[in-house]
């Protein structure tokens, strides 16, 4: 499709946006301020549309709907199958709306459309039905006593669940939390990122369409300092599953503290490392090295933003990632030819350029890009700077954006000491064709999450969560998930007469 052509089709999609207000038992809501906010579109800077802004009094009606739901309503009552059947209606959904969700991604957030369109909507379907066939698998225990009791364990939905999302995946993170939530019988509020809430709204709507029943997930569009601290500090919330920053989730932490000691799941930021040994391939190694970093447009918790290089293959691997990187095209999300699209909003563009005049400033040779993309929207070239060491901000700090530091070692015990300087812990990678090596380097690098010979490989029944300052309290993805939303009960009663004792 011509360009022309194409930005037409935008423009009507872009005219066309239905859901913009908040999602409060089962219907669209204006805030009770009446204020709205500007959801911006990071390809052209201009506004996309106007979205409700709620604050703690819509974060309050919200809770009260929950609780409504979760006291006397349907959801936590239903037989599993039941709320596996409606979640598989919802995934179904999912699938026939895959082209307005994935439009509605790359518009808001940046992303790419195809790769939204062949990877991530379907990956969030897949993650939905998942929970869907885990509805009906949540048992306890039974428990042998010692004396002349027996007992078993109920694990029951903890409540109502506050739901804090960042703006990098906002369907993903939209499924990633409610899933488990739902597939447990909870009740929900969900407060998505302000830089990108288009989409949690489509999501309710086709929630809502599916079957679920009113007030059992409400969304609250807003900002952070406001409807998200009042969804942290809210007394009437059973607990918070929050992904976001290292800054914001010690907040969240110390809200939960001081008002009703909820239960709080922290996923935070990283600094990943990817491994490479002198055995590996080249090719398959500078591939993996400039997808851990650059997909999503470093936008990613897990990126590979540290790459350490052992140096018998060093210099062939930094020739090669190089090379990639200049066939790596930034441009229009929508473009199919595109790998990366344009950072999420402005702060973000501005932050990641601040981190790459800190590269230059404390030495680190730059290899390639460090400078904005074009004169219009947020775009940024993959940036690759070469002898960073673990002392410089770059080398420390989460970037969250198409940067690559590289680091040469010598042996794995340098690579392990290495990989572990970082105060995060949440992904690791490893490159190499040697076992003993991938076994050793799996066991000793402190991280939450890691892959060998293979990067972003996320699964709905694969479990992720953080070390260190990278998070903790609970896992995403995988039956892990579901710990976070349950509350185990014990339940004890005498046995009389029985020839067993
Ligand atoms: P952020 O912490 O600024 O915001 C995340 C969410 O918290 C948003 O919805 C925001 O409105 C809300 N928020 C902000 N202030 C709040 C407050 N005082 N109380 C309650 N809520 C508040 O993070 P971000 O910039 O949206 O996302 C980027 C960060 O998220 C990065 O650090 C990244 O590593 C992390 N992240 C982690 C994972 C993971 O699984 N570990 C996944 C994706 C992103």
């Amino acid at each position: 499709m011509a360009n022309e052509e194409r930005n037409l089709e935008i423009e009507k999609k872009i005219s066309n946006i239905r859901f913009t207000k908040l999602f409060i038992n089962g219907e669209f809501t204006d805030s009770i301020s009446g204020k709205t906010f500007e959801t911006v579109d990071p390809r052209t800077e201009e506004t996309i549309a106007k979205v409700a802004e709620g604050d703690k009094e819509d974060i309050d009606l919200a809770v009260k709907a929950a609780r409504k739901a979760f006291d006397h309503g349907s959801w936590p009552r239903l037989p599993g199958c039941e709320r596996g059947k409606i979640m598989n209606k919802f995934a179904d959904l999912i699938e026939e709306n895959l082209e307005e969700l994935a439009t509605l991604e790359a518009l808001d957030a940046g992303k790419v459309y195809s790769f939204e369109i062949a990877v991530d909507i379907p990956g969030i379907a897949k993650e939905v039905r998942y929970f869907a066939g885990a509805a009906d698998k949540i048992h306890g225990r039974s428990l042998k006593l010692s004396s002349v009791f027996q007992g078993y364990t109920l694990l029951e939905p903890i409540g109502v669940v506050g739901l804090i999302i960042p703006w990098n995946f906002p369907s993903a993170m939209f499924t990633l939390k409610c899933a488990p939530a739902l597939a447990a019988g909870c009740t929900m509020v969900v407060k998505p990122a302000e830089q990108a809430p288009l989409s949690a709204l489509y999501l309710a709507h086709l929630a809502k369409v599916a079957g679920i029943p009113n007030g059992v997930i409400n969304v609250v569009t807003g900002f952070g300092h406001t409807a998200g601290a009042a969804v942290a500090s809210h007394m009437d919330i059973d607990c918070v599953s929050f992904t976001g920053s290292t800054e914001v989730g010690r907040l969240v932490m110390q809200a939960a503290a001081t008002s009703n000691l909820k239960s709080v799941s922290l996923e935070l930021g990283g600094k990943s490392p990817l491994m490479i040994f002198d055995d590996s391939n080249i090719e398959q190694a500078a591939d993996l090295a400039l997808f851990g970093s650059l997909a999503n447009k470093g936008e990613i918790c897990v990126c590979t933003s540290r790459v350490l290089i052992q140096e018998g293959i060093y210099d062939e691997v930094v020739k090669s990632i190089v090379e990639k990187a200049k066939k790596w095209v930034v441009g229009d999300p929508f473009d199919p030819a595109t790998c990366q699209g344009p950072q999420v909003d402005r702060k973000q563009f501005e932050r990641v350029l601040s981190y790459i005049d800190h590269g230059k400033r404390e030495g680190a040779s730059l290899l390639f890009g460090g400078k904005r993309c074009g004169e219009k929207g947020y775009y940024i070239t993959p940036t690759i700077f070469e002898n960073v060491t673990d002392d410089m901000i770059i080398a420390k700090e989460e970037i969250f954006g198409p940067v690559i530091g590289l680091m040469k070692f010598k042996t794995i015990e340098e690579a392990i000491t290495k990989a572990n300087k970082t105060s995060y812990g949440l992904a690791a990678g490893i490159v190499t064709n040697d076992l003993n090596i991938a076994n050793r380097v799996s066991r000793s690098v402190r991280a939450g999450m890691i892959w060998i010979n293979c990067y972003h490989n996320f699964d709905a029944g694969c479990p992720i969560g953080g070390y260190k300052l990278s998070g903790f309290g609970g896992m995403d993805h995988g039956m892990e998930a579901l710990e976070k939303y349950l509350q185990t009960k014990a339940v004890v009663t005498p046995i009389y007469n029985s020839p067993w004792l």
